[in-house]
This record gives C-alpha cells, sequence and structure tokens, in this order.
C-alpha cells in the first residue's frame, strides 16, 4: 500500500463526508478497492494492442451485452460520436430525441465534424420515441432528402428505464427500412437492474451500444463502445482521429472492469434510496416531485420559484449540493448511503418549518 492510495482513499472519504452531493452520479469517486486494481494491471501500448486490462475489458464488455467487439473510451460523449460516425457517411442523417444526450448534449458533433444531419423526434413523457412520429421522418430515396441511415435510441432517459417492447419495436422498424441502430446506454445497468431484463437482451436489437463505467458504476473514467468486429474496426480508425487512442491506458480500464464485476447488483440500493427520497420529498406540502414508476437514480423537484434561489442557499450551507432548482434533478449514487438521504429529507423539511 502507497501513500498515494492512501491519500485518494481519504481524499474520496473526505469529499463524501463534506457533501452530500446530488447533482449527478459522474461525482462517484474510485473506492479503495477500485484504485487497488491498478496496482496489479498489466499494462502495455493500447495502440499496439498490448494492454492487456483494455483488451480484457473490451472483450467483458462485448460478452455482457452479447456483441462481437469493444473499444474503450475516455468519454461517453467520443463513444457514441464514434458510433453515429461509424454508422453514417457526410450527407447521411441520423433520427434522435428531442432531448437525447447525442442530440443536445454532445455539441452536435457528429454534424460538425462528421457532416452528419441530425432529425430530432419527439419524445413522448416516458423519454422514449412514438414508433409512428419516428417512422414518418425516415425520408424516401429522393435527391431532395438526406439519406437517413441510423436511429440513435437512449436507456435510462434522464433516470426512466425504457420499456423493452418499445425499444425492440423502434429497432425493427427501422431495420426493416435499412436504419441502423444505436443506443446510447450510459446509464444501461440501471435499465438492467429496475427491468430484471440482462444486459444482453436489453441490447440484442441494437447494432452497437455505448455504456459509461463513469457514472453510478464509480469508475473514474471511462466508456466502451461494443459492437460487430466491422464496426468496431471502422471505429477504430475513428477513435484515432477523435485522439481517444491512448496508452498504457490500463490504469484506468482495470478500475472499468472492477465497477463491471462489482458495482452492477449495487445499483439497486441507488434506486432504493430514490424512492425514499422521493417519498420523504412528497410529503413536503410546497414541493412537488416527479418520480414515475419507471425511474431508477433520479427524481426531479419543482420547488415554487420564491423558494428556489434561498433553498438552494439553505442546502449548499447544510452541506448539500444540488444542481439547481429550476431543473430540480436529483441523483442517487454511490457516494450516497440510506442515512444520507434521511439526513437531506430532514434538511429540507427544517428549510420549510424555519
Ligand atoms: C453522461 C452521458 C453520456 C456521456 O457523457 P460523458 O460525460 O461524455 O462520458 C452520454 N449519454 C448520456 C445519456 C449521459 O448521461
Amino acid at each position: 500500500m502507497t501513500n498515494n492510495y492512501n491519500n485518494s482513499a481519504i481524499l474520496s472519504e473526505y469529499n463524501h463526508d463534506k457533501y452530500i452531493d446530488f447533482r449527478s452520479d459522474t461525482v462517484t469517486m474510485p473506492s479503495f478497492e477500485m484504485l487497488q486494481t491498478i496496482q496489479t494491471a498489466k499494462l502495455g501500448d493500447d495502440v499496439y494492442d498490448e494492454d492487456i486490462e483494455v483488451l480484457e475489458l473490451q472483450q467483458y464488455a462485448a460478452e455482457l451485452l452479447g456483441k462481437e467487439a469493444g473499444l474503450f473510451f475516455p468519454s461517453g460523449t467520443q463513444s457514441n460520436l464514434t458510433a453515429i460516425l461509424s454508422h453514417c457517411q457526410r450527407g447521411d442523417e441520423a433520427l434522435i430525441g428531442r432531448d437525447y444526450h447525442t442530440n443536445l448534449y454532445e455539441a452536435r458533433g457528429a454534424s460538425v465534424l462528421g457532416g452528419v444531419g441530425i432529425c430530432p423526434i419527439d419524445m413522448n413523457e416516458n423519454g422514449g420515441l412514438v414508433l409512428d412520429d419516428m417512422v414518418s421522418q425516415i425520408k424516401e430515396d429522393d435527391p431532395h432528402y438526406a439519406v437517413t441511415r441510423l436511429l440513435c435510441l437512449e436507456n435510462t432517459v434522464s433516470g426512466q428505464a425504457q420499456p423493452q417492447k418499445q425499444i425492440d419495436a423502434l429497432a425493427k422498424a427501422a431495420h426493416d427500412r435499412g436504419l441502423s441502430v444505436h443506443l446510447d446506454g450510459a446509464r444501461l445497468f440501471n435499465a438492467h437492474i429496475h427491468s430484471g431484463l440482462s444486459p444482453k437482451e436489453l441490447t440484442e436489437n441494437c447494432d452497437s451500444v455505448s455504456i459509461c463505467l463513469s457514472k453510478g458504476l464509480g469508475a473514474p473514467v471511462g466508456s466502451l463502445l461494443v459492437s460487430s468486429n466491422e464496426v468496431i474496426v471502422k471505429a477504430k480508425r475513428i477513435r484515432k482521429i477523435l485522439g481517444g487512442s491512448m496508452r498504457q491506458v490500463g490504469v484506468i480500464a482495470s478500475c472499468g472492469m472492477y465497477a463491471l464485476k462489482n458495482n452492477i447488483a449495487r445499483l439497486q440500493e441507488d434506486h432504493d434510496n430514490t424512492k425514499l427520497l422521493a417519498q420523504g420529498l412528497s410529503e413536503i406540502p410546497e414541493l412537488e416531485v416527479d418520480y414515475g414508476e419507471n425511474q431508477t437514480n433520479m427524481l426531479f423537484v419543482n420547488c415554487p420559484k420564491q423558494h428556489r434561489a434561498s433553498l438552494e442557499q439553505y442546502l449548499f450551507d447544510n452541506h448539500i449540493r444540488i444542481d439547481s432548482l429550476d431543473r430540480g434533478r436529483m441523483v442517487c449514487h454511490l457516494g450516497i448511503s440510506e442515512k444520507d438521504i434521511k439526513s437531506a429529507i430532514k434538511t429540507f423539511q427544517q428549510y420549510f418549518i424555519s
């Protein structure tokens, strides 16, 4: 055990003690045990395909999701972008849910860097796409139109697990019309725990899937794209173009492997904590809590405008961090215990009493 690892573990406990951080599950810190895997990591130059940790992780993820091959990425944004550019040519078009990450929160990289047009599709209240709306946006073979090449789905969407029948029907309709299907599964394992369906069952009708290791699974960095051998060969060249090929990157891949092997089942605790938080907060008459039956690890609090700024400050002063009450998103993750949830509920109650 070296000082560095001790320091990291202390740092993570320090942060954890100091704040209950509901802003996102991206704030999760690697555990001591996870960091220990770095010490024995079998490293090599991954651009030469010689980093054993990365090769093993890519294979493990591909098998877990029932695909032929996997590719390790520094971020989910790069993994999604690479997937879109692997499926589409310049001038092609991708259909994407209007509020999905690949449409809104990735700075339109597919258009900026790949010349791929994006056609946003309206979403229903559960974050899903309506089949007819999606199909109606697939363009005919006509020189006036872009070539519709790809459908991008997402699961979970703002924490909501998507009904599998719906995902499968959308994917089938897209395939029948010659499109490929990419799934942004940044939080796919939350959907897996919620639904009881295996990761493979969740993704079997999707041609490629991106997963994040750095959210609820608690790894410090990393995402994976899994797909067919053919797509992954293209993806590898695009990752190189994007500057995402890394060297002794087994130092983080080992943490990712730890995350996949140890931190999936425990997501249930986060879901239970979210439910507890939703119950507690909905007993406060001033608050309106949005927590649907397909929710996993997020809820949304609607707080009257006149209270927002002062409640935010009150929470902050009491060591609770939250995004902003305008949006009101609260996310549960492995840095938040049941005790933290009870204490957070009490703090909200105290604000409205005082
Ligand atoms: C976080 C996230 C991503 C990827 O984000 P990075 O920060 O680039 O890893 C992609 N899709 C969704 C839905 C996400 O929540």
